[in-house]
């Protein structure tokens, strides 16, 4: 029997299930997981989506979202639905220390574990494991999985929405990480009734005051270019946090801006944190900013966005990364 078929038979009777995805939530993550539990519950299953941490509030508007729960909100409710579930999803992350502690809970479970991703080098801890490097976005994979089962038509506009947020947010509204199937995707989708001009108006427009000002803040004060290496890089300290009160969410997106310049190939967005250095890697074409992450920063991703963190000061950070850049990137003649 192929794998879809048993996934068939297991999700034959009502289940408990539950939906996990990566910490900070992006629209990719919430979009699929979303989508999936409208789908299995429309088939009575119970179904729970829980997430690490907080989801950015740009993305209240996608249908159910506030049934999520949040496993720093709550952990021992999390880990309860974990221990409980009969089937666990596995969206948007291919290793179970992209969750914290649950990553533990589900290595215990005897559940059957459901991976559907679209990163590098998955973990094999699933039973049943959909990856495809490829693919634009998990969102693309879970349109699949449900046509795989035979169960296209029940793709409805809410579900439709999520599908194609996660679409639309993953390929930077179709800039990068495409491929024919999320076209075809996404104009089945329209076809359906989903409305892309008022998904993209509530994904794109939707920024605070501060956000704005915050990414004026960067491009005029904390832009530093390495033309020799088409390297650009943004950094934040503490006191950058403090002043313009950074929050969850409100970084998003500035990262993307640095390839915005001609010539830049690279990006990186280093932000100081109360106890931690995180980083986020843009890249364009054949430069994989995964390995940079991997290799120094503790981290990882997709060949043109990854990410990373380290116990380090800023300072030392940013230097590593610029000392690493000629391992990378080959040196050009500026003028
Ligand atoms: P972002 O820069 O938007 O936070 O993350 C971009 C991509 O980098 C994510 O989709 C994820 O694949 C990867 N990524 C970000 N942070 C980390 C991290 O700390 N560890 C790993 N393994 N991947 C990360
Ligand atoms: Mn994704």
């Amino acid at each position: 029997m192929n794998e879809i078929e048993q996934i068939k038979e297991i999700l034959a009777l009502p289940k408990d299930i539950v939906i996990l995805t990566h910490r900070n939530p992006d629209g990719d993550a919430l979009g699929s997981s979303l989508a999936l539990k409208l789908f299995l519950e429309e088939q009575a299953h119970s179904v729970k989506v829980i997430l690490p941490s907080e989801y950015p509030k740009i993305f209240h508007f996608l249908p159910s979202i506030e049934s999520c729960a949040v496993y720093d909100l709550n952990q021992e409710y999390a880990l309860e639905q974990i221990e409980k579930a009969q089937v666990i999803f596995c969206l948007d992350f291919n290793g179970l220390d992209r969750i914290d502690k649950m990553g533990l809970k589900v290595q215990e479970s005897n559940a059957k574990k459901i991976l559907i991703d679209h990163h590098l080098d998955p973990e094999p801890f699933a039973d049943f494991q959909f990856s495809d490097t490829k693919a634009s976005s998990t969102c693309e994979l879970v349109y699949d999985f449900i046509e795989n089962l035979g169960q296209k038509e029940k793709i409805n506009v809410p579900i439709g929405e999520c599908i194609l947020t996660g679409i639309i947010t993953d390929t930077g509204s179709f800039k990068y990480s495409t491929n024919p199937r999320a076209y075809q995707i996404a104009s089945q989708l329209k076809e359906r009734g989903v409305d892309d001009y008022q998904l993209n108006d509530k994904i794109h427009n939707t920024l605070t005051e501060k956000q704005l000002r915050l990414l004026g803040h960067c491009l005029a004060n904390r832009l530093e270019l390495i033309p020799e290496y088409q390297t650009g890089i943004i950094s934040l300290t503490k006191d950058d946090y403090h002043s313009f009160k950074i929050g969850r969410g409100d970084t998003e997106g500035i990262v993307n801006h640095i390839l915005m310049i001609d010539g830049i190939k690279v990006a990186a967005f280093i932000r100081e944190q109360p106890t931690i250095v995180k980083m986020s890697f843009r890249s364009k074409g054949d430069i994989s900013v995964a390995d940079i992450a991997r290799n120094h920063f503790n981290g990882g991703g997709h060949k043109n966005a990854a990410g990373g963190a380290a116990y380090a000061s800023l300072k030392d950070i940013i230097s590593r990364f610029k000392k690493e850049l000629p391992n990378y990137i080959d040196k050009i003649e500026t003028l």
